[in-house]
């Protein structure tokens, strides 16, 4: 074959195994992971690389398959993508959300974005990696996990990957994970998260009739107290107004997101409470802003008790500086493809944030730009080309990172 056949070639199956895994209905609650695995190992096998399964709990298999590099024992490559995918209003879809149809030069599907694109992609690049000969000095692990969607106040996926001896095993140096479509002609890429904070406050207060004017009553602690976080998020949404090159992971947010309590509507209630969802910026200490909050609650009266649930605690961001020594091969890689990328905290959650607990530097970023942001929205989809060229952009990448010497 030709040189532009055999691209031809590839790229045809590329798109065939992009659409194939999405119409493995990966979806929760029921995730077909089986689907997935039979899927993976075929790929495996395309490729002749070694492929281990292992379940992290019954049905939840994780997939790493593996190429190994020249010096096994430095710190390896680990690229991540997790196969499960959220729920879809199939009645908003203009097309069947795990057909894979392919119009006007776009794939329509559940997962195009996030992230099934991401895990062929990686594939894809090693395939050609592959046959262009070359070899890494450092191993390469590509990894499927479960349940990513699912994750955050349950122990699941990732969270239970990270603990397991296999994972220890990996041995993983520098990792790169999901980032978000960009509307615009640059890249983003995430190199942090926020600490995610739900903080549980109940206000106790005087019962009685609910005609009187009491003192000390649940419902004007709650009162004084949500105003506080009022005056707080108006704050927090100035500093976005104020300064364009802010986005939503650089600030606090804060929202109410439960309220419960009373009895009856004119009983005074003897406990009101509230549910507040805070994604505390990386740049506050969450050690003050509890601090700050029991204090909010201490001048809203007696008896309001406050707890704070949170998953994991501050997690350092990955530095993109010389002090990590996989940032120089990468930011050399963007160049040499003459992309621009945007460097951002994550507004939410990734999988990625419980890498950089381990002390993996580890970037999120996903080759989507000039595509409108789709991740769990209707009609997600994905442009043929910019599918292809992600492909492109993870080779330029992985030939700089899995060559850095020790
Ligand atoms: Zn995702």
């Amino acid at each position: 074959m030709s040189h532009n056949h055999e691209e031809q070639h590839l790229d045809a199956l590329a798109i065939n195994s992009f659409r194939k895994y999405l119409q493995i209905s990966s979806v929760h609650p029921h995730v077909d992971y089986k689907g997935c695995v039979d899927f993976l190992q075929e790929q495996a096998k395309s490729l002749n690389l070694p492929i281990d399964v292992i379940y992290v709990e019954p049905d939840k298999p994780v997939i790493i398959i593996t190429w190994t590099g020249q010096k096994p024992k430095l710190p390896s490559i680990l690229l991540n993508s997790h196969m499960d995918v959220v729920p879809v209003y199939e009645d908003k879809w203009t097309y069947k959300p795990f057909e894979a149809t392919v119009e006007n030069g776009k794939i329509y599907a559940r997962g195009t974005q996030d992230m099934k694109s991401v895990g062929i992609q990686y594939l894809e690049a090693i395939r050609r990696l592959k046959l262009a000969g070359v070899s890494f000095v450092r191993t390469i692990h590509i990894c499927f996990v479960p349940d990513e969607e699912i994750s955050g106040f349950i122990e699941v996926g990732m969270t239970l990957f990270v603990k397991t001896k296999k994972f220890k095993e990996l041995n993983v140096g520098f990792s790169l994970d999901e980032g978000i479509a960009s509307p615009s002609n640059h890249f983003t890429l995430f190199y942090g998260e926020r600490c995610s904070i739900m903080i549980n406050i109940t206000c106790h207060g005087q019962t009685g009739h609910g005609s009187n004017l009491l003192p000390n009553t649940a419902g004007q602690k709650l009162s004084n107290i949500l105003k506080k976080f009022s005056e707080f998020r108006k704050k927090q949404q100035n500093l976005l107004k104020e300064n364009p090159s802010l986005t939503l992971g650089d600030v606090t947010s804060v929202n109410v997101t439960k309220l419960s309590g009373g009895i009856k509507m004119n009983v005074l209630p003897a406990e009101l409470k509230v549910v507040i969802d805070c994604r505390l910026a990386v740049t506050e200490d969450l050690e003050e802003w509890k601090k700050t909050v029991i204090g909010w609650c201490q001048e809203a009266g007696k008896d309001v008790d406050v707890e704070f649930k949170h998953v994991l605690p501050q997690v350092p961001v990955t530095k993109l500086d010389n002090s990590n020594p996989y940032w120089a091969p990468f930011s050399e890689a963007i160049n040499e493809l003459g992309i621009e990328i945007k460097p951002q905290i994550f507004s939410a959650g990734t999988d990625s944030q419980l890498l950089r607990q381990e002390g993996i530097p580890a970037i999120g970023f996903s080759p989507i730009n000039n595509t409108p942001v789709l991740l769990h929205d209707h009609d997600e989809y994905l442009g043929i080309d910019t599918f292809l060229k992600g492909i492109d952009i993870y080779c330029g990448i992985i030939k700089k990172i899995a060559n850095l010497e020790a």
